[in-house]
């Protein structure tokens, strides 16, 4: 298939309208990641998507609305906080389970009753939306267990030739995926952590819970709710293992691996922030940026571990992030990458 790419325009967008509305497959910039878009209430064009991907056809899709108005026409019941949180947040990094209606089909929502549903912040995404019939189930545009795209040249590099259509909107503001809240449940729970956070939505509704299966490897007994978290996911070919503790330990130990590794002739590499770069001694050290700015971090982290595939390192090193308010949704994308390999000092 020919794959074309274009730049945002009204041209564009009336273009992946057409084709959506057909049961073609369109990707497109969201605030979050770039996104594989096919008509959600569309059986066949759904399957599209989970074929173009290789992604596990339990692993149910977002579907991506223009207005809220759309939210009403595919679930059975908008719980008060939902509607309060919707209010604060959409458009945004923001996506709400609710139980569905018949007319979103078991073929977009992994088998489930329950469907998710986001209002993006991002005009390219929301013209699109709407051209292409107002309900676009559009998932990461990346292969699956690949990092997720952060800019069109991402989902080329993936899917180019796979695809109807590209649309080019430059590089994305966030660079990590959704934050997900299930409202099938009595107290509202959080499936993947993302920009927004634990604190910020309860300072909305209240009470929210963590899925406990978030940030451990998924064991017997913790499995997460949402599917698609328990598929190894953002992995880099090379085996990419978290070095934690005192900076300085940190370096030192980095470098003590890098040199035997050297020795025995393999290849190491680094992610490293800005204010280590320089003191690492391998061949291959790359930032995701100021430590000091976490939201840098998240938009440059699957950019580098793309190009660690690119280097062909044997292993790779990686600093280590707080798991805190900002930082708990970069070391969950992180510790996935790693296979939760970490090393504490
Ligand atoms: P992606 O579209 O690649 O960002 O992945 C979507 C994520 O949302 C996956 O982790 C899915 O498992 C999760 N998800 C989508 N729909 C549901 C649902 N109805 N219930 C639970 N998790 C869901
Ligand atoms: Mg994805």
């Amino acid at each position: 298939m020919n794959t074309i790419t274009k730049a945002y325009s009204p041209e564009a967008v009336k273009e992946a309208g057409g084709i959506l509305k057909a049961g073609g497959l369109v990707a497109f910039p969201t605030e979050t990641v770039y996104g594989l878009g096919a008509d959600a209430l569309d059986e066949a064009a759904a399957a599209k998507i989970y074929a173009a991907k290789g992604r596990p056809s339990d692993n149910p899709l977002i579907v991506h609305i223009a207005d809220i108005e759309s939210l009403y026409e595919i679930v059975t019941e908008v719980p008060d906080k939902a509607k309060k949180l919707a209010d604060a947040m959409w458009p945004g990094p923001l996506t709400m389970i609710f139980h569905k209606k018949d007319i979103v089909p078991y073929g977009t929502t992994g088998g489930l009753d329950s469907v998710a549903v986001r209002m993006p912040d991002n005009k390219a995404a929301l013209d699109i939306i709407r051209a292409g019939g107002g309900f676009i189930a559009a998932p990461s545009a990346n292969t699956s267990g690949r990092p997720s795209p952060t800019s069109a040249a991402h989902v080329a590099e993936d899917l180019a030739g796979t695809i109807d259509m590209i649309v080019d909107d430059g590089e994305v503001e966030i660079g990590i995926e959704s934050t997900i809240v299930d409202f099938t449940e009595e107290i509202p729970m959080i499936l993947r952590p993302g920009r927004i956070s634990l604190r910020e939505i309860s300072a909305v509704i209240g009470e929210v819970r963590m899925d406990p299966g978030i940030l451990s490897k998924p064991a017997e007994g913790t499995r997460p709710k949402a599917p698609g978290m328990r598929y190894r996911h953002y992995a880099p070919k090379a085996e990419l293992v978290i070095v934690a503790g005192d900076n300085d330990k940190v370096v030192g130990y980095i470098n003590d691996k890098v040199a035997t590794l050297r020795g025995e002739g393999k290849k190491s590499a680094v992610l490293s922030t800005d204010e280590n770069k320089e003191a690492y001694r391998s061949d291959i050290v790359r930032t995701v940026g100021k430590r000091s700015d976490y939201r840098e971090v998240a938009r440059n982290l699957y950019k580098v571990l793309r190009e660690f595939d690119e280097d062909g390192a044997d292993m790779i090193y990686s600093e280590c992030f707080e798991e805190d308010e900002a930082g708990y949704a970069i070391m969950n994308r992180l510790l996935k990458a790693a296979g939760y390999k970490i090393i504490r000092l």
